[in-house]
């Protein structure tokens, strides 16, 4: 479904993307891990068009992802994105945040869009929230409700930028079980995490990013536990 072909990618003379390839088919969980400033946000943000790239290609289904294409917002709605921070309106309810792309972009009817966000706010756990302001929930359940507005697009895939990053510790919890409620669905996902037991439970495949290259990738089970590179033993090491 998603397919990257070296890509590279320059801020200035500073290349930050070295000819990164990575495939994801439809239903699989793909967890990008490596330090800070290895490139995993710079290559989820060129896979839904809000980064361009300089060299390779990226295509989603088939078609090309390029920035400056009149489809790139159709191809959007399709790759759905959750940040570390969750972006959401501060406002608009818990509903009304859901709501506002399908209404929006998609033109859905407010009722539809309306029931919709409902039921989405119920599958991650918020039903009862529905009225209140972001502000008034918690940081997990802030993200939950940045996943269901992301869910309501109907996206066929969905990125995850640490999503756990800035939660208390025990607010993660709940986050990621709602992700990995998603990954057995078979929602295609793409996940940049720290969280090495989500990833050894629930990736199909994991992807060492080190300076802007894949340095590894592998089984999510047999790179987190015999990893075969020094620096993605090194990393693992740190972090585990
Ligand atoms: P990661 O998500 O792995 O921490 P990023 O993809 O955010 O890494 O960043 C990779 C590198 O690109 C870093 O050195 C970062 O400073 C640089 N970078 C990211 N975004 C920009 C930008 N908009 N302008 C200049 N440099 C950037
Ligand atoms: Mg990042």
């Amino acid at each position: 479904m998603i397919n990257i072909n070296a890509i590279h990618k320059s801020f200035g003379d500073v290349e930050v993307l070295k000819g990164v390839s990575l495939t994801v088919a439809k239903g699989e969980v793909v967890c990008l891990i490596g330090p800070s400033g290895s490139g995993k946000s710079t290559v989820l943000r060129c896979i839904n068009g809000l980064e361009s790239y300089d060299q390779g290609s990226i295509t989603i289904n088939d078609r090309q992802v390029d920035v400056v294409s009149k489809d790139i917002n159709d191809l959007r709605t399709q790759v759905g994105m959750v940040f570390q921070r969750f972006n959401l309106f501060p406002h608009r309810t818990v509903v009304e945040n859901v709501m506002e792309g399908p209404i929006f972009v998609k033109n859905e009817p407010r009722e539809t869009a309306h029931a919709n966000a409902i039921a989405l706010l119920e599958k991650v756990g918020l039903g009862d929230k529905v009225e209140a302001y972001p502000q008034q929930l918690s940081g997990g359940q802030q993200q939950r409700v940045a996943i269901a507005r992301a869910l309501a697009m109907q996206p066929e895939a969905i990125l995850f930028d640490e999503p756990t990053s800035a939660l208390d510790p025990e607010l993660v919890g709940d986050v990621l079980t709602v992700m990995r409620d998603l990954a057995n669905e078979g929602m295609t996902m793409v996940v940049v995490t720290h969280e090495m037991g989500f990833a050894k439970e629930v990736a199909d495949r994991v992807c060492f990013l080190y300076g802007g290259q894949i340095v590894e990738s592998g089984d999510a089970h047999t790179l987190l536990t015999q990893p075969s590179h020094e620096r993605t033993q090194d990393f693992l090491r740190r972090v585990l």
